[in-house]
């Protein structure tokens, strides 16, 4: 039988501005890379930069504070696999030489970029690098690159030219000039297994923030669920609304994170792989509720690339894996049955069963 898609139109619950103790559970407010620990040691909180974005790890717990200092050398690792920026990296390697063989975080991180990208129809293809650079996105050159290059680099493009050996982990480019980035999946990998590290280190309850994709540990130490404020693409100040959760990632990608306007256009640094430019499908933001950070990451990028009717049917494909919030160019907003209890707005919203 067809799926039923209901589609309940109501006026949201009008949300009063997030105070600020909503938003302070996301962000913290301590010096750069200084840990504050409680003064019961109960709880440990550090702000830090990497990933070229601000990140800020808080555990309670007896073992918080060694929690906190891992995951901390956790990112910072994975940094130092994937970055494009540094030379010794093996994703730079990789670049530069079109193979390489790599270490098991590296591996997962392709491997599962590898299986999104079929599952999303390549909406979501870490072998966008080159058209990526051509625009200028990785220097702040920013340039809209003349049609035939475009076309000449999307020969580049495409998961299906990169071998992957699950049994020795090696990789290997198929065309000379092809290049990736695991930017678009790296920082939810990196709060999921933060989760694990929290988990091993007996952690009562926690949260993360990198550049704004936050997970959360268990429920808040006071065992209420946290407040997380999902960000507005057009400010910086205002907020599409606050989300309570517990034990879940909430990962946003909005076309205004990163942009430049070129003759009175916007273009930004999400791409659609079918046609080398900056996705224009609708969508200015798409905010993913999941258990599973590292799914949650990709499907954000993805489904702003696939715009809001395939991002509904995707969605009614894998409804038991994710809840989402979609923001279209008119102010819209659709949310997944799943959250509708616990999303406060003052949008007009749609939610869809
Ligand atoms: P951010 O990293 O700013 O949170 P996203 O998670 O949406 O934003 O990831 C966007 C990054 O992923 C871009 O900076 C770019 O390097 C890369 N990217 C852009 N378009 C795609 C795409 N269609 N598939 C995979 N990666 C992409
Ligand atoms: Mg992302």
């Amino acid at each position: 039988m067809k799926k039923r898609l209901l589609v309940i139109v109501l006026a949201c619950i009008m949300f009063a501005a997030c105070s600020r103790q909503d938003l302070t559970e996301s962000s913290s407010t301590s010096e750069d890379n200084q840990i504050q620990i409680s003064e019961d040691g109960m709880s440990a909180t550090r702000d830090f930069f990497a990933m070229d974005t601000y990140m800020t790890v808080t555990a309670y717990g007896d073992n918080a504070e060694q929690a906190v200092d891992e995951s901390v050398d956790f990112v910072i690792t994975i940094e130092n696999l994937i970055s494009t920026n540094i030379d010794t990296s093996e994703v730079a390697v990789l670049n530069k030489s079109g193979e390489n063989t790599v270490s098991e975080d590296t591996a997962y991180l392709i491997e599962r970029s590898l299986e999104l990208n079929i599952s999303t129809n390549e909406a979501f293809d870490i072998t966008i690098y080159p058209i990526v650079k051509a625009w200028g996105f990785t220097t702040g050159e920013y340039q809209v690159p003349k049609q035939e290059q475009i076309t000449e680099l999307l020969q580049k493009v495409g998961s299906d030219q990169l071998q992957f050996n699950i049994d020795d982990n090696s990789v290997t480019f198929q065309q000379v000039g092809m290049e990736i980035d695991l930017g678009g999946i790296a920082k939810g990998y990196a709060s999921t297994k933060i989760m694990d590290i929290f988990r091993q280190y007996g952690i009562t309850s926690g949260i993360v923030n990198l550049g704004g994709n936050v997970q959360v540990y268990g429920t808040k130490s006071n065992g209420k669920e946290w407040n997380v404020a999902v960000q507005y693409p057009k400010s910086t100040t205002d907020y599409l609304g606050v989300l309570k959760v517990a034990d879940k990632a909430v990962i946003t990608s909005g076309g205004y994170e990163r942009y430049f306007e070129k003759d009175g256009k916007i273009y930004w640094h999400i791409m659609d792989p079918s046609t080398g430019y900056p996705a224009d499908s609708g969508l200015v933001s798409v905010t993913i509720i999941s258990s599973d950070g590292t799914y949650a990451d990709v499907l954000s990028t993805a489904l702003f690339v696939m715009g809001k009717e395939k991002a509904i049917e995707y969605w009614g494909e894998h409804k038991e894996e994710f809840d989402m919030v979609l923001l279209d160019e008119e102010d819209k907003l659709i949310m997944t049955g799943g959250i509708a209890d616990d999303f406060s707005t003052d949008l007009e919203c749609q939610i869809i069963e």
